[in-house]
């Protein structure tokens, strides 16, 4: 590539940003790194009636939480600037390009109203077309500056006439352009609308805005989701209309991200239905004050959901699947993204937390696991770090997230209740018994390790001749009040002798009363 690679994720401030949308920014992050290229973020606010409060800090937010950090764009500065479509329009760019179209003769003003478009559509319903559109055909019988006068139209124009403007479609004509993922794209022109390029209000639409600020921003790649493939032709004849056909961007359009069972795109509703989020972070509608859940909210580490995220149309060629974000900058490319929709699946997205977390260390895995205690009551400074470390190294192998190694919050408070379960099943008359005498073997080691204890424990079950089964489980809900768990040797190594045999003490108490 002999250009410098300039890429760009354009959202629409319209709401949160789905995961199909951080995947498109991690795409676009992963090529551009990959090339020594710039990321930019540029926000296509140019509808202001879909525009939402908030959705452009979210958007802000999601991309940091990820560590997807553009070099360029709202929020983040840069030389091509402003990034906002906007704070663009202000300069008067977009209109001096739709009216440079209209004098080459590329696009034409419509000053039809919107009963008039209705009419249209109406009449051409009843001549059987099922979808009538604006075209090289019906704008003939149309009020525009192809079928007004000269005189009209300048007197329209000047009379403060509601106008926009609209492309003019040449007729059968052979658009194509060669998508990266997807090969050649060749559609006929009779197929394509005259699609209105600026609005009445002085603004561009998304078509003009996005040709200009790729070519003003002198991005090199559009890499984005298949939703805008339609879209490509359009785009392809305003390069070309504009002048700017060597300049134009080389295109990849995304595959979409399937439901669970590949059954259509994966919806917001999806994500409720089968309790799972689909937005990177918790989102509260400003209108409605619905709450929609998050990856972070929900206990999901950034680099898990970005490595899931990564995996979800793109594969690597081998067998590999945990990749830090440097290693997918590596691995990345175009090529080995596919054509076919990619099925989301949670279970997958569980399973990498989980890999994250078990690769975590102890250490830091207590960084996170303090706030998570607190929460759940616990006075942390009667703790030290050393401690809540080992109790993490030994909760990990059993958690998903980090709030589940509370499970293991017994080594932090001596249990109030016994498991109902254990001791209805495992309970029997001779049980305070053997827990007594095993409970003076234990108080006779010296050096309470965990091997220690399974040596003695193990040797006094050989003694008396009993199985594990009816001593572990009783012996492990007097300690920890549930009936599962990691090594009770473990367990009671932590806690430490005597804590050990007070909670022992304090158990056949209760559980004797
Ligand atoms: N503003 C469009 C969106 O919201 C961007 C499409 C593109 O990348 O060209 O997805």
């Amino acid at each position: 590539m002999d250009k410098k690679v300039r890429v760009r994720f354009a959202p629409s401030p319209t709401g949160p940003l789905h995961m199909g949308g951080v995947r498109t920014a991690l795409y676009n992050y992963l090529f551009a790194k990959k090339h020594g290229g710039d990321f930019i973020l540029r926000i296509e606010d140019t509808d202001q009636t879909r525009y939402v409060p908030g959705a452009e800090e979210y958007i802000i937010e999601s991309l940091k939480w990820c560590n997807l950090i553009p070099d360029e764009g709202v929020g983040f500065g840069g030389e091509y600037g402003p990034y906002r479509q906007s704070e663009r329009k202000e300069t008067g760019m977009y209109r001096t390009y739709a009216e440079q179209l209209v004098e080459n003769g590329y696009a034409y003003y419509a000053f039809d109203t919107p009963e008039e478009l209705e009419q249209m559509r109406e009449n051409l319903k009843k001549a059987g077309v099922a979808a009538p559109q604006y075209n090289a055909v019906t704008r003939n019988s149309m009020k525009n500056s192809l079928t007004l006068s000269a005189e009209e139209v300048k007197s329209r124009i000047e009379n403060g006439d509601p106008y926009v403007i609209r492309i003019k479609m040449p007729r059968n004509e052979e658009v194509k352009f060669k998508d990266l993922i997807r090969g050649w794209v060749v559609v006929n022109s009779n197929n394509l609308d005259d699609k209105v390029i600026f609005k009445a209000d002085g603004m561009p639409t998304y078509h003009l805005a996005n040709v200009v600020d790729d070519y003003s921003m002198k991005i090199t790649h559009v890499i984005r989701g298949e939703e805008w493939l339609p879209s490509g032709p359009l785009h392809v004849l305003l390069y070309k209309y504009l002048g700017w056909e060597e300049e134009m961007p080389q295109f990849a359009h995304l595959p979409l991200i399937l439901k669970p069972d590949g059954n259509g795109k994966l919806s917001k509703r999806d994500g409720d239905r089968l309790g799972f989020p689909v937005f990177p972070l918790e989102w509260k509608d400003p209108k409605s004050g619905e709450i929609s859940s998050g990856y972070r909210e929900k206990g999901y580490f950034p680099e898990a959901f970005v490595n899931m995220l990564a995996l979800l149309g793109w594969n690597p060629g081998t067998e590999q699947e945990l990749f830090t974000l440097d290693e997918l900058v590596q691995a990345f490319s175009l090529e080995r993204v596919g054509k076919s929709g990619a099925k989301f699946d949670p279970d997958k997205t569980r399973w990498f937390n989980q890999q994250y977390l078990r690769k975590k260390s102890n250490e830091e895995l207590a960084e996170l696991f303090i706030p998570e205690l607190e929460k759940a009551g616990i006075d942390v400074a009667k703790f030290d770090k050393e401690y809540i470390a080992k109790v993490c190294g030994l909760m990990k192998e059993r958690a998903t997230f980090v709030r589940e190694m509370l499970e293991g919050i017994y080594l932090f408070k001596a249990p109030e209740n016994y498991d109902e379960k254990t001791i209805r099943k495992k309970w029997k008359e001779n049980t305070p018994e053997i827990i007594k005498s095993l409970r003076e073997k234990l108080a006779a080691i010296d050096d309470f390790s965990s091997e220690n204890i399974e040596k003695t424990f193990k040797a006094y079950l050989e003694e008396n001749n009993l199985g594990f089964g009816a001593v572990l489980p009783n012996l492990r809900v007097l300690i920890t009040g549930v009936g599962m768990g990691p090594s009770l040797f473990e367990i009671c190594a932590l806690l430490g002798k005597d804590e050990t045999l007070k909670r022992i003490d304090t158990g056949l108490e209760k559980l004797a009363a």
